[in-house]
């Protein structure tokens, strides 16, 4: 761990057991064994508010991932796991959930040294959300049924259908929330007695490294879950064509999305895709200005913008346009763009240098197109990879801040004059993540509910999220769900039981 590192730990006081965990040898977990880095090529793990070194990582090879696969595969076809009673896995996933609470501060902290993000969201979104999906989805274990069906076929017939477990799932995830969107895949599959193969995100593998050290101390069998931390092109790929794996689950880009999707249905795979998003926000002139401008700012300036289903695009009804970027200025200024360990951080660096300067390449090609920004508009010229949280005005809609995801905080905002119009500026998107509207006009409100093409819709607040709703995208977003009851049916095959009665 470089100096740098360890200072910032120290000064904001970071506990024993999170510096142990990130100072020793990091190693994959295959088939309930630790495996250590040998002769793999690594990749080091950067502190984003530093920029100093933490550890390094073993980057998989496709003959770890064979080994992978193998483990998982035979913990499905034969080993205990799918045969538990329905209650016993419960027990074991709450047991799990159990583990996380306790551990929750150093997960936390993980989250944060590693992603860079603020350390109170850390520990009350992406941790108390990874907690609540382990229990949600441990009650589902034993409430999985069929249907038995009255045919109307001549003779006598008893049929039903049968949910059985997919199988082995890959599970494909990024770098923004890498903890909560590993466990809204994890949670559900293992709820259904599916096992997994984890590749996290390169940049911020640790701590799903520590989790699956719970894995283990709660006493889920070997193989059930396994974890290769590598290239996204190298392991992520081979994923996507391995044909021992039954199912990819990915959440990530659009570009790399179709990516796997192609080699995935090449294999006839199932495939659940949660990709890139460009959510519009429409703010109607009977919102209450004050607290919308608060929402939407932190609508999008939450976790510094890295957010997939963020309030990117902003349309704002004209006569209440100029109050409300007013009133959004104001607010945004409030927020603390700080280090992620401090508590009062609101605006953490991004994840990158790359991440960085993509921001910071939007944010000019903004300019060049004629938006104007009327708030930040700059990388911070200190150490840390830290972007101002940029509004910009005077958008249209064929401007590429407009139209393209930049997964950091920069909001592109326009006038409307009338619903119709705010509805066409929305749906003119590729994307069909989420979109919000702020208004106190219910009937409006549900009206327009329908006609957005997104897959969540928020009405007076941005980013709601339980696991007991589905969440997931329309157009080029993705399909499949994560979360909700409606994960479980992407995990599961129905079967149909004929029994001919003589
Ligand atoms: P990314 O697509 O670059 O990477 C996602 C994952 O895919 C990583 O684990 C990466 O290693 C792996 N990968 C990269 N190339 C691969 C390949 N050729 N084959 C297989 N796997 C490969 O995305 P990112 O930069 O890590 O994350 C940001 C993106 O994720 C944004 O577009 C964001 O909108 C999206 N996202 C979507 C959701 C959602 O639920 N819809 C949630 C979070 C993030």
């Amino acid at each position: 761990m470089d100096a740098v590192v360890q200072n910032y730990l120290e000064k904001f006081g970071v506990r024993e057991e999170t510096q142990r965990f990130l100072t020793k040898p990091k190693k994959m977990f295959i088939g309930g064994a630790w495996v250590p880095q040998g002769d793999r090529q690594s990749c080091a793990v950067i502190e984003p508010s530093t920029t100093g070194v933490i550890t390094d990582i073993p980057m998989a090879t496709t003959a770890d991932l064979d080994r992978a696969v193998e483990a998982a595969r035979r913990q499905f076809d034969g080993g205990p796991w799918r045969k538990l009673k329905p209650l016993e896995r419960e027990r074991l996933l709450h047991r799990l959930a159990d583990l996380l609470e306790w551990n929750a501060t150093e997960l936390a902290e993980i989250e944060s040294i590693d992603v860079g993000k603020s350390v109170a969201q850390a520990r009350d979104v992406d941790i108390q959300g990874t907690i609540d999906t382990f229990r949600y989805f441990a009650g589902w274990a034993s409430k999985l049924h069929g249907r038995t069906v009255e045919t109307s076929l001549p003779g006598d017939y008893v049929a039903y259908t049968r949910k059985e477990p997919i199988g082995v799932v890959g599970v494909i995830v990024p770098w923004n929330f890498p903890l909560q969107t590993m466990a809204w895949k994890v949670a559900a599959a293992l709820a259904v007695g599916c096992t997994v193969v984890i590749k996290p995100a390169e940049l911020t593998s640790l701590s799903t490294l520590r989790f699956v050290e719970l894995v283990q101390e709660a006493g889920i069998p070997d193989g059930v879950v396994n974890v290769l931390t590598g290239r996204g092109r190298e392991i992520g790929a081979a994923m996507a064509s391995h044909p021992g794996i039954d199912k990819i689950t990915f959440t990530g880009s659009t570009e790399v999305g179709r990516t796997v999707g192609h080699t995935a249905v090449g294999g006839i795979k199932r495939l659940t895709l949660e990709l890139g998003g460009k959510s519009p926000v429409l703010v109607l002139e009977d919102a209450d200005i004050e607290s919308a401008a608060q929402a939407v700012a932190n609508g999008i300036f939450f976790n510094a913008g890295q957010v997939c289903d963020a309030g990117a695009r902003v349309y704002v009804q004209r006569r209440i346009h100029d109050k409300f970027i007013g009133a959004l200025i104001e607010y945004t200024r409030t927020l603390k763009i700080a280090p992620g360990l401090d508590r009062d951080c609101f605006i953490s660096p991004l994840v990158s240098a790359l991440q960085r300067d993509r921001v910071a390449s939007y944010i000019e090609d903004g300019r060049r197109e004629g938006a104007e920004v009327v708030y930040g508009g700059h990388a911070l010229d200190r150490a840390g990879y830290f972007v101002e949280p940029t509004i910009f005005t005077h958008c249209r809609s064929d401007m590429k801040i407009v139209r393209e995801e930049i997964f950091g905080p920069v909001l592109v905002t326009a006038p409307f004059d009338n619903v119709d119009d705010a509805l066409s500026l929305a749906n003119d998107s590729r994307y069909g993540l989420a979109a919000a509207i702020y208004s106190n006009d219910l009937n409006l409100v549900n009206r327009l509910i329908p006609q957005l093409r997104a897959g969540m819709v928020y009405v007076n607040a941005h980013s709601t999220i339980d696991p007991s709703m589905p969440f997931g995208g329309f157009k080029e977003s993705g399909f499949g769900k994560d979360l909700g009851p409606e994960q479980l049916d992407h995990l599961m095959e129905s079967k149909a039981v004929w029994i001919t009665l003589r």
